[in-house]
């Protein structure tokens, strides 16, 4: 039974569930934007999450560190550079659910995107086909499509992208599992989204890692809008590579330092092909600079740079927020958000046909997400939320995506949303 039969559309049932939830105290750790000098109601954590109070504060001291020490900063002292990469795997690893030594924060997205292909799209004469879902995020399109072109191949061969069923705006898994299967051995990989930008829908990762294994292709999974949403478990599950972004749910600044994923097995993997820099060199070799790449062992074998320490500062920031409140507690209280979210509208749009979720109602197979179709009134109801001082997000043509996140949305911005969302119909649509 779904706990959205107990929901009320007021006022006080709102704050009522804001004074029963045990994280409501980390909305303080954050800075809020303003809409015409007001506090806005922020709901697009799932493009740009909000600025952690404590960020100037880490970075201050990294500047402090680079002011006193200079270039003795990558070695001396307990904050040494030279190691600030292990700052952040605990919290990556819980993020992810992975072991420490399967991750690392390193270059931005689409740089790691490619860098990981090099390694893990092998095409064969055989074996050269890539699944992915139709729609994904443009970079990871353009990715697709250069690195089979590097290839020497030809993108219309190569990529089989999966479209919904006839109307239906998400994917099933049975028939991204069937379409594994009938790739069979031309198939090299698997490489789509974990949770789809534009649909909120998440993927059944284990299912599509386990089907493309059988028929001995690869999966890799893009998790820029899952990470610090939902549960992940990359290690059981058994996924060959993954990659993420910072800056959406991790809080960790416009831009900001991205993180990557290759499980246990490839760790030692010297004849792996890969993009290496020194910084993947084994690290007590590193200042022989000698010639002759020897990978260091898991994901730090990847790395190429040397870290970016300002922006690590700010990602630590708001890494150990995270450590503080927990995935578990997080993830049990976005269910309820997102679950109130969908009760709410649903309660304003009824059957009348004007807005159609088509992010998945099942909690399993959504993060904090929810796309509303907007059918009657077009963009003018979405605009009519930014005057009222709701940050959401409009996708042409005509999308509307609300993200309300555990960590710093309450129940109180979602019944505000939805008192909106509801005046905003009677006048547009
Ligand atoms: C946000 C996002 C990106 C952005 O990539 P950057 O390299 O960080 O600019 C790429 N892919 C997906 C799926 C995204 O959601």
């Amino acid at each position: 039974m779904s706990t959205s039969t107990n929901f009320e559309f007021s006022y006080s049932f709102a704050k009522s569930m804001d004074e029963a939830d045990p994280l409501r105290s980390f909305r303080q750790k954050f800075i809020f934007p303003k809409v015409d000098g007001k506090e806005a109601i922020y709901f697009c954590g799932n493009s740009l999450g909000l600025q952690p109070k404590s960020t100037q504060n880490y970075i201050q001291k990294e500047l402090n560190n680079w002011a006193d020490k200079a270039v003795d900063g990558h070695f001396h002292g307990e904050d040494a550079w030279y190691h600030i990469r292990k700052k952040s795997k605990p919290a990556l690893a819980a993020i992810v659910g992975a072991h420490e030594h399967e991750v690392v924060a390193m270059n931005n997205l689409t740089s790691n995107l490619h860098f990981l292909m090099v390694s893990f799209y092998q095409p064969t004469d055989n074996r050269f086909k890539i699944i992915t879902e139709a729609g994904a995020f443009p970079s990871d399109m353009y990715m697709l499509e250069t690195q089979v072109k590097f290839r020497g191949l030809n993108p219309d061969e190569v990529i089989i992208e999966l479209s919904p069923r006839a109307g239906e705006h998400t994917l099933k898994t049975e028939d991204i599992i069937a379409a594994i299967q009938e790739a069979g051995d031309s198939l090299a990989l698997v490489m789509m989204a974990g949770l789809q930008y534009y649909t909120g829908q998440v993927f059944d990762m284990k299912a599509i890692t386990d089907a493309a294994h059988q028929v001995g292709a690869k999966a890799g999974f893009d998790l820029a809008h899952a990470a610090g949403n939902v549960k992940l478990a990359l290690h059981d599950w058994e996924v060959d590579f993954a990659t993420w972004c910072s800056y959406k749910y991790m809080n960790s600044g416009p831009g900001n330092v991205s993180g990557i994923f290759v499980h246990e097995r490839h760790a030692e993997r010297p004849d792996l092909v890969r993009f290496a820099g020194w910084w993947g060199h084994d690290e007590g070799e590193r200042f022989k600079m000698e010639k002759g790449f020897k990978p260091m062992y898991g994901a730090d074998g990847w790395q190429l740079a040397n870290s970016n320490v300002l922006a690590l500062a700010a990602h630590q920031a708001s890494l150990d927020i995270f450590q503080e409140a927990g995935m578990d507690s997080l993830r049990a209280k976005s269910e309820k958000l997102t679950a109130y979210l969908e009760f709410l509208i649903q309660e304003i749009s009824g059957d009348s046909g004007v807005l159609e979720i088509i992010t998945p109602n099942h909690k399993d197979e959504r993060g904090c997400q929810l796309s509303l179709l907007v059918h009657k009134g077009g963009k003018a109801v979405f605009d009519e939320f930014y005057r009222n001082g709701i940050v959401g997000d409009w996708r042409h043509p005509n999308v509307i995506r609300i993200a309300p996140t555990p960590l710093y949305n309450s129940f109180m911005d979602v019944y505000q949303f939805a008192e909106i969302l509801k005046q905003s119909l009677q006048k547009f649509a």
